[in-house]
């Protein structure tokens, strides 16, 4: 190219050196100049505008096979452009190859922008969930794939963790929601079908509920005789132990039983009714009324806390309370102390349940919620502990959309908050 822009100048040079020659033999060299100059123009103007409609008709055999400037031009634009063309097909066919594999992939994926807008989905997430790659291109998911967990999923952009919502078109499927944050501001919404896992659950959750509806009512019934028979005057001394552990364990029985039952009533309910709207000082001070009353509890102080309510189910909070106060009091020494508080913020609400006593070693904590577990399985089953309180109260704040965190430390004490969101508050 520099040696053709060189030949260029040169010829130009040239062409207007001699115009000016033979303005010169007319004693107007100026003129011929200008002359020279003017018509250097008109033919750069001509060869311009005949490039323009090769452009335009595609027909370049004029440059292609001439000489000069325009050539050099020509050849390095037809270089560019064949180079254009080959990385633009190169790209067409990763795309193809990346369309091809994703719509290959079992699990739905939707590409999401800041606003929760689809950008792109998979053919998966059509036959899980029924978006559309090119009808739902720019609507909101939340619009479309209607369940307030997913919206809060949306909302927190955790990747840790996940909701399982019910399938839109396809009929008792479940599926499973994780955001994961992906681009610049955009986020990808896989989907996953679990229906098979929702299914295995229900069966063990129909199972549990179906035999303890089973075994309550034999239990009512030996309770009932073996109650009878500890009144009856004629019971003679070697008998009446034997009968008492025969109560003591019929009404351990009978609590697990109402306990599971109560876990499956919770399992299967969906979000806690908004409507009712409860006093939680009220309740608070009331479970402290009725436990300071019981021998060797230790002192419980109601603090001073917020007067908000909270929108939920007060039968449901109640039992928290009670729970997390009857466990209190049954791992703190006599001359301890526990303290109920409720506190509101601009993120919602905490009840605390706090006391000062034997505290939980740190490998236990993470596990506390489990069905049946107890860390000293022996003294639970002495103090009258099933394990199933903390399950208990795990599910109702789930369905309060509240959370359980636990601070304990051996021989200091423990922290139970439960923590619930803005949403759940009510302010008088
Ligand atoms: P349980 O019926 O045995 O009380 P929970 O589910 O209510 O069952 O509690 C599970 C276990 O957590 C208890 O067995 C106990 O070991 C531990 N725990 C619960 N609350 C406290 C507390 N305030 N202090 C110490 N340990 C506790």
């Amino acid at each position: 190219m520099p040696g053709s822009s060189q030949k260029f100048i040169v010829g130009l040079v040239v062409f207007l050196a001699a115009g000016a020659l033979i303005g010169w033999m007319y004693d107007a060299p100026h003129i011929g100049f200008l002359v020279a100059g003017f018509l250097a123009m008109i033919w750069q103007v001509r060869q311009l505008l005949s490039f323009n409609r090769a452009l335009h008709t595609g027909d370049f055999d004029t440059f292609r096979y001439g000489e000069g400037i325009w050539q050099q031009m020509f050849s390095r634009f037809s270089y560019e452009h064949e180079r254009g063309s080959r990385y633009k097909q190169l790209h067409r066919q990763v795309l193809k190859e990346i369309r091809k594999s994703t719509n290959a992939m079992p699990d739905g994926a939707v590409i999401l922008d800041e606003g929760n807008e689809i950008e792109f989905c998979n053919r998966a997430a059509k036959t899980l969930a029924g978006l559309k790659r090119k009808k739902d291109r720019g609507q909101r998911v939340d619009n479309i794939l209607r369940d307030p967990a997913l919206t809060r999923l949306l909302a927190v952009n955790d990747a840790t963790q996940t909701v399982d919502i019910v399938s839109p078109v396809k009929d008792g499927a479940w599926l499973n929601c994780r955001v994961v944050p992906y681009g610049v501001n955009q986020k990808l919404l896989l989907l996953r079908d679990v229906t098979s896992r929702m299914a295995i659950n229900r069966m063990r959750r129909d199972f549990v509920a179906n035999a303890s509806h089973e075994l309550r009512s034999p239990l009512t019934v030996m309770s009932g005789y073996l109650d009878t028979m500890a009144d009856d005057e004629g019971l003679t001394d070697t008998w009446a132990q034997p009968v008492q552990q025969m109560q003591d364990q019929a009404r351990r029985m009978t609590k697990i039983v109402a306990e599971l039952i109560e876990l499956s009533r919770l399992e299967g309910a969906g979000s806690a009714s908004t409507e009712e709207i409860v006093d939680i000082v009220g309740l608070l001070t009331s479970a402290r009324k009725a436990f300071s009353g019981q021998n060797d509890v230790p002192a419980i102080e109601v603090l001073p806390g917020s007067a908000a309510r909270l929108r939920g189910n007060g039968g449901e909070i109640e039992s928290v309370i009670t729970n997390l106060v009857s466990n209190a009091i049954r791992h703190t020494p006599a001359d301890g102390k526990i303290t109920l508080d409720w506190q509101t913020d601009a993120k919602g609400a905490d009840l605390i349940i706090c006391d000062n006593g034997e505290g939980i070693a740190e490998e236990h904590v993470p596990r506390l919620t489990e069905r049946f577990f107890r860390v000293d399985r022996g003294r639970a089953r002495q103090d009258g502990g099933v394990g199933l309180g903390l399950a208990i109260v795990k599910h109702v704040l789930s369905r309060h959309e509240a959370e359980l965190h636990v601070k304990s430390e051996p021989a200091v004490g423990s922290e139970f908050r439960c923590h619930f969101p803005a949403e759940r508050v009510s302010v008088p």
